[in-house]
Protein backbone atom coordinates (compact mmCIF):
# COMPACT_ATOMS: atom_id res chain seq x y z
CA UNK A 1 0.00 0.00 0.00
CA UNK A 2 1.31 3.30 -1.00
CA UNK A 3 2.47 5.34 2.53
CA UNK A 4 4.04 8.85 1.46
CA UNK A 5 5.81 8.59 5.35
CA UNK A 6 7.03 5.07 5.23
CA UNK A 7 10.26 6.50 5.08
CA UNK A 8 9.56 8.33 8.02
CA UNK A 9 7.49 6.10 9.97
CA UNK A 10 10.85 3.65 10.06
CA UNK A 11 12.60 6.30 12.10
CA UNK A 12 10.38 8.12 13.99
CA UNK A 13 8.11 5.37 14.90
CA UNK A 14 4.50 4.67 14.21
CA UNK A 15 2.80 6.53 17.00
CA UNK A 16 5.06 9.30 16.81
CA UNK A 17 4.81 9.55 13.04
CA UNK A 18 0.89 9.61 13.48
CA UNK A 19 0.94 12.20 16.14
CA UNK A 20 2.05 14.63 13.65
CA UNK A 21 -1.35 14.47 11.56
CA UNK A 22 -3.11 15.67 14.90
CA UNK A 23 -0.30 18.61 15.20
CA UNK A 24 -1.25 22.35 14.62
CA UNK A 25 1.64 25.12 13.43
CA UNK A 26 1.72 28.24 12.55
CA UNK A 27 5.02 29.01 10.38
CA UNK A 28 5.44 33.18 10.75
CA UNK A 29 7.09 34.72 7.65
CA UNK A 30 7.24 32.74 4.41
CA UNK A 31 10.56 34.69 3.11
CA UNK A 32 13.74 32.65 2.75
CA UNK A 33 13.25 30.62 6.54
CA UNK A 34 10.22 30.17 6.12
CA UNK A 35 10.10 28.58 2.85
CA UNK A 36 12.42 25.92 3.91
CA UNK A 37 10.42 25.17 7.24
CA UNK A 38 7.02 24.91 5.47
CA UNK A 39 7.54 22.32 2.78
CA UNK A 40 9.46 19.91 5.17
CA UNK A 41 6.43 20.33 7.86
CA UNK A 42 3.78 19.55 4.84
CA UNK A 43 6.30 16.55 3.45
CA UNK A 44 6.46 15.31 6.74
CA UNK A 45 2.63 15.39 7.13
CA UNK A 46 2.21 17.59 10.04
CA UNK A 47 -1.99 18.16 10.36
CA UNK A 48 -2.42 21.85 10.12
CA UNK A 49 -0.49 25.03 8.82
CA UNK A 50 -1.32 28.42 8.71
CA UNK A 51 1.07 30.14 6.70
CA UNK A 52 1.57 33.64 7.84
CA UNK A 53 3.23 36.43 5.55
CA UNK A 54 2.64 40.08 4.63
CA UNK A 55 4.69 40.28 1.37
CA UNK A 56 4.56 39.84 -2.45
CA UNK A 57 6.52 37.96 -3.83
CA UNK A 58 9.40 40.28 -5.91
CA UNK A 59 12.38 39.63 -7.82
CA UNK A 60 14.95 40.16 -5.49
CA UNK A 61 13.59 37.09 -3.19
CA UNK A 62 14.40 34.37 -5.90
CA UNK A 63 18.09 34.31 -4.86
CA UNK A 64 16.94 32.68 -1.91
CA UNK A 65 13.59 32.08 -0.90
CA UNK A 66 12.98 28.34 -2.95
CA UNK A 67 9.25 27.96 -2.87
CA UNK A 68 8.52 31.00 -5.40
CA UNK A 69 9.65 31.43 -8.97
CA UNK A 70 9.61 33.85 -11.75
CA UNK A 71 5.77 32.97 -12.63
CA UNK A 72 4.81 34.02 -8.96
CA UNK A 73 5.86 37.62 -9.09
CA UNK A 74 4.02 40.50 -7.94
CA UNK A 75 1.52 37.63 -5.84
CA UNK A 76 0.86 37.25 -2.12
CA UNK A 77 3.37 34.59 -0.74
CA UNK A 78 1.23 33.14 1.35
CA UNK A 79 -1.17 32.01 -1.14
CA UNK A 80 1.41 30.74 -3.59
CA UNK A 81 2.83 28.99 -0.77
CA UNK A 82 -0.42 27.18 0.12
CA UNK A 83 -0.43 26.28 -3.65
CA UNK A 84 3.29 24.46 -3.35
CA UNK A 85 2.56 22.92 -0.50
CA UNK A 86 -0.80 21.46 -1.30
CA UNK A 87 0.93 19.89 -4.33
CA UNK A 88 3.57 18.49 -1.84
CA UNK A 89 0.59 17.00 0.02
CA UNK A 90 -2.84 17.16 -0.21
CA UNK A 91 -3.64 15.36 2.48
CA UNK A 92 -3.34 18.27 5.11
CA UNK A 93 -4.55 21.78 5.95
CA UNK A 94 -3.25 24.50 4.73
CA UNK A 95 -4.49 27.94 5.53
CA UNK A 96 -3.03 31.34 4.15
CA UNK A 97 -3.01 34.33 5.78
CA UNK A 98 -2.00 37.41 4.16
CA UNK A 99 -0.88 39.43 7.03
CA UNK A 100 1.39 41.49 9.04
CA UNK A 101 1.69 40.87 12.45
CA UNK A 102 1.06 43.74 15.20
CA UNK A 103 0.39 43.64 18.72
CA UNK A 104 -3.36 44.51 17.03
CA UNK A 105 -3.46 41.02 15.92
CA UNK A 106 -0.90 38.66 17.28
CA UNK A 107 -2.82 36.76 19.60
CA UNK A 108 -5.70 36.26 17.67
CA UNK A 109 -3.00 34.84 14.64
CA UNK A 110 -0.80 32.89 16.52
CA UNK A 111 -2.87 31.21 19.50
CA UNK A 112 -3.97 27.37 19.06
CA UNK A 113 -1.42 25.82 17.34
CA UNK A 114 1.37 23.25 18.84
CA UNK A 115 4.24 25.15 17.49
CA UNK A 116 4.86 28.70 15.97
CA UNK A 117 7.81 28.76 13.61
CA UNK A 118 9.82 31.67 13.57
CA UNK A 119 10.25 32.59 9.67
CA UNK A 120 10.66 36.20 10.26
CA UNK A 121 13.69 38.27 9.86
CA UNK A 122 12.93 40.95 12.31
CA UNK A 123 12.93 41.47 16.36
CA UNK A 124 9.59 42.98 16.63
CA UNK A 125 7.79 39.86 15.26
CA UNK A 126 10.26 37.94 17.65
CA UNK A 127 9.29 39.96 20.15
CA UNK A 128 5.91 39.83 20.03
CA UNK A 129 5.82 35.76 19.27
CA UNK A 130 7.72 35.58 22.46
CA UNK A 131 4.86 37.21 24.25
CA UNK A 132 2.19 35.30 22.88
CA UNK A 133 4.39 31.68 24.02
CA UNK A 134 4.40 33.57 27.23
CA UNK A 135 0.28 34.41 27.62
CA UNK A 136 -0.53 30.65 25.46
CA UNK A 137 1.87 28.00 26.73
CA UNK A 138 2.80 27.87 23.00
CA UNK A 139 6.54 26.41 21.79
CA UNK A 140 8.06 28.11 19.42
CA UNK A 141 11.76 28.11 17.58
CA UNK A 142 13.38 31.05 16.99
CA UNK A 143 15.61 30.91 13.46
CA UNK A 144 17.85 33.91 12.16
CA UNK A 145 20.04 33.66 8.86
CA UNK A 146 22.39 36.73 7.71
CA UNK A 147 25.26 36.72 5.57
CA UNK A 148 27.04 33.11 6.12
CA UNK A 149 25.65 32.54 9.58
CA UNK A 150 22.65 31.96 11.49
CA UNK A 151 21.05 31.01 14.97
CA UNK A 152 18.87 28.40 16.34
CA UNK A 153 16.72 28.63 19.34
CA UNK A 154 13.67 26.54 20.52
CA UNK A 155 11.71 27.87 23.51
CA UNK A 156 8.98 27.12 25.18
CA UNK A 157 8.35 29.38 28.25
CA UNK A 158 8.21 28.40 31.25
CA UNK A 159 9.93 25.02 31.00
CA UNK A 160 12.13 27.35 29.38
CA UNK A 161 13.76 30.31 29.45
CA UNK A 162 12.07 33.11 26.92
CA UNK A 163 13.62 35.59 24.22
CA UNK A 164 13.68 37.95 26.54
CA UNK A 165 15.74 36.33 29.55
CA UNK A 166 19.01 36.72 27.30
CA UNK A 167 17.54 39.77 25.05
CA UNK A 168 15.58 41.88 27.20
CA UNK A 169 14.78 44.91 24.35
CA UNK A 170 14.72 44.65 20.53
CA UNK A 171 17.95 45.90 19.59
CA UNK A 172 17.96 49.53 18.16
CA UNK A 173 17.00 49.69 14.01
CA UNK A 174 20.86 50.38 13.87
CA UNK A 175 22.40 48.14 16.00
CA UNK A 176 21.77 44.84 14.10
CA UNK A 177 23.26 43.47 10.71
CA UNK A 178 19.91 42.90 8.34
CA UNK A 179 19.65 41.10 5.06
CA UNK A 180 19.75 44.78 3.83
CA UNK A 181 22.78 45.46 4.92
CA UNK A 182 25.16 42.25 5.31
CA UNK A 183 23.47 40.40 2.26
CA UNK A 184 22.76 36.42 2.84
CA UNK A 185 23.60 33.40 0.65
CA UNK A 186 20.47 31.08 0.06
CA UNK A 187 22.54 27.46 1.87
CA UNK A 188 22.92 30.15 4.67
CA UNK A 189 18.69 30.09 4.97
CA UNK A 190 18.83 26.34 3.90
CA UNK A 191 20.77 24.83 6.35
CA UNK A 192 18.93 27.36 8.85
CA UNK A 193 15.14 26.60 8.10
CA UNK A 194 16.19 22.97 7.87
CA UNK A 195 17.30 23.15 11.32
CA UNK A 196 14.38 24.46 12.30
CA UNK A 197 12.32 21.87 10.83
CA UNK A 198 14.23 19.71 12.70
CA UNK A 199 13.77 20.78 15.86
CA UNK A 200 9.92 21.07 15.28
CA UNK A 201 9.66 17.76 14.26
CA UNK A 202 11.27 16.82 17.78
CA UNK A 203 8.89 19.35 19.46
CA UNK A 204 5.80 17.53 17.96
CA UNK A 205 6.85 14.36 18.33
CA UNK A 206 7.54 14.80 21.93
CA UNK A 207 11.44 14.66 21.78
CA UNK A 208 12.74 17.78 23.76
CA UNK A 209 14.27 19.76 21.62
CA UNK A 210 18.42 21.04 21.83
CA UNK A 211 18.28 23.81 24.84
CA UNK A 212 20.47 25.65 23.92
CA UNK A 213 21.37 29.17 21.89
CA UNK A 214 23.17 27.57 18.55
CA UNK A 215 25.14 29.68 16.52
CA UNK A 216 26.99 28.83 13.03
CA UNK A 217 29.32 30.48 11.16
CA UNK A 218 28.67 28.78 7.96
CA UNK A 219 31.14 30.28 5.55
CA UNK A 220 33.66 31.03 8.27
CA UNK A 221 33.13 27.14 9.75
CA UNK A 222 33.02 28.26 13.23
CA UNK A 223 29.90 26.61 15.82
CA UNK A 224 29.35 27.97 19.16
CA UNK A 225 26.02 26.83 21.84
CA UNK A 226 25.50 29.94 24.29
CA UNK A 227 23.95 27.87 27.57
CA UNK A 228 20.79 29.70 28.28
CA UNK A 229 20.41 32.10 31.09
CA UNK A 230 19.99 30.18 34.36
CA UNK A 231 17.69 32.85 35.42
CA UNK A 232 14.66 33.77 34.19
CA UNK A 233 13.24 37.46 33.44
CA UNK A 234 10.19 38.89 34.87
CA UNK A 235 8.43 39.11 31.78
CA UNK A 236 7.94 35.30 31.63
CA UNK A 237 7.58 34.65 35.27
CA UNK A 238 5.06 37.20 35.73
CA UNK A 239 3.57 36.70 32.46
CA UNK A 240 4.54 40.46 31.16
CA UNK A 241 3.48 40.93 27.71
CA UNK A 242 4.99 44.64 27.01
CA UNK A 243 4.65 43.76 23.17
CA UNK A 244 1.53 42.30 22.62
CA UNK A 245 0.22 45.43 25.30
CA UNK A 246 1.99 48.08 22.56
CA UNK A 247 -0.14 50.00 20.76
CA UNK A 248 0.06 52.03 17.72
CA UNK A 249 -2.21 54.12 15.22
CA UNK A 250 -0.33 54.01 11.61
CA UNK A 251 2.87 53.31 11.32
CA UNK A 252 5.14 54.19 7.83
CA UNK A 253 8.29 52.30 7.86
CA UNK A 254 10.93 52.04 4.56
CA UNK A 255 10.95 48.49 3.21
CA UNK A 256 14.43 46.69 3.56
CA UNK A 257 16.58 46.64 0.62
CA UNK A 258 13.89 48.39 -1.84
CA UNK A 259 12.45 51.25 -3.01
CA UNK A 260 9.08 51.57 -0.74
CA UNK A 261 7.15 52.26 2.19
CA UNK A 262 5.46 49.92 4.29
CA UNK A 263 1.92 51.33 5.87
CA UNK A 264 0.49 49.20 8.65
CA UNK A 265 -2.69 49.98 11.24
CA UNK A 266 -3.23 49.00 14.38
CA UNK A 267 -5.20 47.58 15.70
CA UNK A 268 -6.12 45.98 11.70
CA UNK A 269 -8.76 47.18 9.78
CA UNK A 270 -11.63 45.89 7.66
CA UNK A 271 -10.82 47.73 4.37
CA UNK A 272 -13.95 48.14 1.95
CA UNK A 273 -12.20 47.42 -1.25
CA UNK A 274 -14.92 47.79 -3.82
CA UNK A 275 -15.32 51.62 -2.58
CA UNK A 276 -12.13 52.34 -2.24
CA UNK A 277 -11.82 51.34 -5.62
CA UNK A 278 -13.65 53.45 -6.64
CA UNK A 279 -12.36 56.74 -5.12
CA UNK A 280 -9.21 55.88 -6.25
CA UNK A 281 -10.26 56.04 -9.50
CA UNK A 282 -11.74 58.95 -9.68
CA UNK A 283 -8.93 60.59 -7.84
CA UNK A 284 -5.98 59.38 -10.12
CA UNK A 285 -7.83 59.03 -13.44
CA UNK A 286 -6.48 55.75 -13.76
CA UNK A 287 -7.75 51.76 -13.17
CA UNK A 288 -7.20 50.23 -10.30
CA UNK A 289 -7.26 46.58 -9.96
CA UNK A 290 -8.61 44.69 -6.89
CA UNK A 291 -7.96 40.67 -6.96
CA UNK A 292 -9.10 38.35 -3.92
CA UNK A 293 -8.11 41.00 -0.63
CA UNK A 294 -5.86 43.62 -2.51
CA UNK A 295 -6.51 46.39 -4.28
CA UNK A 296 -3.45 48.07 -6.74
CA UNK A 297 -3.07 50.71 -8.48
CA UNK A 298 -0.84 53.82 -9.52
CA UNK A 299 -0.39 57.35 -8.14
CA UNK A 300 1.81 59.53 -10.16
CA UNK A 301 5.11 57.16 -9.95
CA UNK A 302 4.22 55.38 -7.06
CA UNK A 303 2.58 51.85 -7.39
CA UNK A 304 0.44 51.34 -4.65
CA UNK A 305 -0.47 47.90 -3.24
CA UNK A 306 -3.71 48.16 -0.41
CA UNK A 307 -4.55 44.99 1.58
CA UNK A 308 -7.83 44.48 3.22
CA UNK A 309 -6.60 44.27 6.70
CA UNK A 310 -5.76 47.75 6.55
CA UNK A 311 -1.90 47.41 5.49
CA UNK A 312 -0.39 49.27 2.12
CA UNK A 313 2.76 48.72 0.10
CA UNK A 314 4.02 51.48 -1.69
CA UNK A 315 6.54 51.54 -4.46
CA UNK A 316 8.06 54.25 -5.64
CA UNK A 317 9.49 57.46 -4.14
CA UNK A 318 7.19 58.36 -1.96
CA UNK A 319 8.40 59.06 1.49
CA UNK A 320 7.18 57.26 4.84
CA UNK A 321 6.00 60.92 6.20
CA UNK A 322 4.04 61.19 2.65
CA UNK A 323 2.99 57.80 2.51
CA UNK A 324 1.32 57.96 6.09
CA UNK A 325 -0.67 61.66 5.04
CA UNK A 326 -1.24 59.62 1.52
CA UNK A 327 -3.21 56.90 3.56
CA UNK A 328 -5.09 59.08 5.75
CA UNK A 329 -6.27 61.05 2.87
CA UNK A 330 -7.74 58.68 0.63
CA UNK A 331 -8.27 55.47 2.87
CA UNK A 332 -9.09 57.87 6.12
CA UNK A 333 -8.14 56.40 8.95
ZN1 LIG B 1 11.99 35.30 30.26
Amino acid sequence: MFNRYAKQRIFLGRDADESLRAKRVAVLGLGATGSVIAPWLARAGVGHLTLIDRDLVEASNLQRQILYGESDLGRPKAEVARERLADANSSIELEPVVADLTSGNARELLSGFDLICDGTDNFEARFLINDVAILTGTPWIYAGAIGGEGVIWPLNPPHTPCLRCLIEEPPAGGDVDTCDSAGVLGPTVGIIGSWAAMEALKVLTGKPPHGDLARFDFWNNERQFLKSPKSRCRFCTEKITEFLDARWSIKASALCGLEGVQIRVNPPGKLDLATLKQRLETRTRSPWKQAGLMLKGREGDDEITLFADGRALVHGPMTPERARSWYTEVVGC
